[in-house]
């Protein structure tokens, strides 16, 4: 657990952290990505912590990851890249830093030092976990592959580096119907998520998807008819749902895609009024750069991600703590899954 009355007495010992107009105006360039959805007030909150931190960066040759359910300050004030859990990973083998702190949860974290072990990876709060990650175990794959024999094991990056090694090939929300299309078997084993598998059974029919009952406790709240509520209540929103939501709810939505495939989708059609089905920072990392775009309707936060704040940040770079490391023959075997999937996503030109 945090000891947040330590971590903030170590941090106003060392910075001045005082709310400042004045600091706030002086990095107006940064706020203009974020001003439509965070208060001028609030940014002479933010701005200290975003001075200290981005200086600290240069001074440990780090670089932060933002994943695009992070809050707009985190996002847009101190993340160097930003995407989604793999867009992040192959960032993290790409980029010239000796440290990588992870903004986002535990698994994308442990994904970075796999690919990546000879650099140090921070998590600034080790208990941003996820629904999906912790609803299997290494001992779950193995379960499965008793019930399917032969079947292949195609898992989500949602999960820890145990059950990545397990596994045979992973896959994220963009490239799982076209990794579960590719494998030679008939009967594919896709886990955690059965929402996701689910809708991967529907888009590739020629084969028999079997799941693990794993769930993302953010989309599993939306309903269908909440969604035929909102259309008939705001015609003409375009509705775009992620796919670790229930296939009816996929049913439902103008369109379907990943993170990094919701912000392409708005970002080429431009819709008048759209109601993103996912985490609530989605829409207002996006909000700036699309001012033709009202985004309307209700959104669900994830508690996980919602755990990282600028001022953990600041503390885990400033200590060094929070240092993610995996076992060597467990990130192996992980390396292997995961860059299976790479590997077979640039074959089929994903
Ligand atoms: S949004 Fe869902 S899948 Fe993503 S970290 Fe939160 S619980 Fe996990």
């Amino acid at each position: 657990m945090f000891d947040l009355p330590a971590q903030r007495a170590h941090l106003s010992e060392k910075y001045d952290l005082t709310p400042s107009p004045e600091l706030a105006a002086s990095m107006s360039d940064i706020y203009d990505r974020m001003s439509r959805v965070v208060s001028p007030a609030d940014w002479a909150i933010f701005a200290p912590y975003v001075k200290a931190i981005n200086d600290l960066k240069a001074e440990r040759n780090a670089v932060i990851l933002g994943h695009n359910y992070m809050t707009p300050e985190i996002y847009h004030g101190i993340s160097d890249f930003g995407g989604d859990s793999l867009q992040l990973a192959i960032k993290a083998t790409e980029v010239e830093a000796d440290v990588i702190v992870q903004c986002g949860v535990h698994f994308m974290a442990e994904t970075s030092k796999i690919l990546s072990p000879e650099k140090t990876v921070l998590m600034p709060d080790m208990e941003a976990g996820c629904s999906l990650a912790e609803s299997i175990t290494a001992e779950g794959i193995e379960e499965m592959r008793r019930r399917y024999p032969g079947a292949p094991v195609v898992t989500y990056v949602n999960t820890t580096a145990e059950v990545k090694a397990a596994s045979d090939i992973c896959c994220t929300s963009s490239n799982a119907a076209q990794i579960v299309a590719a494998q030679d078997s008939h009967t594919v084993i896709m886990t955690p998520d059965q929402y996701l598998a689910q809708n991967v059974a529907r888009d590739v029919p020629q084969k028999n998807v079997v799941w693990w009952e794993g769930s993302c406790i953010v989309h599993e709240q939306y309903s269908a008819t909440d969604l035929r509520d909102f259309r008939e209540w705001n015609p003409g929103t375009r509705l775009i749902a992620h796919p670790e939501c229930p296939p009816d709810v996929v049913a439902e939505a103008d369109f379907s895609g990943s993170t990094s495939g919701i912000i392409k989708y708005v970002t080429d059609e431009k819709p008048e009024k759209a109601l993103l089905i996912t985490e609530c920072s989605m829409a207002s990392n996006i909000a700036d750069a699309l001012p033709e775009v009202e985004f309307v309707g209700p959104c669900n936060m994830c508690p996980y991600m919602k755990k990282i704040t600028l001022e953990k940040v600041l503390f885990s770079l400033d200590t060094m703590t929070g240092q993610v490391e995996v076992d060597a023959d467990i990130a192996a075997k992980a390396r292997l899954s995961v860059q299976r999937m790479i590997d077979l996503s640039r074959q089929l030109g994903i």
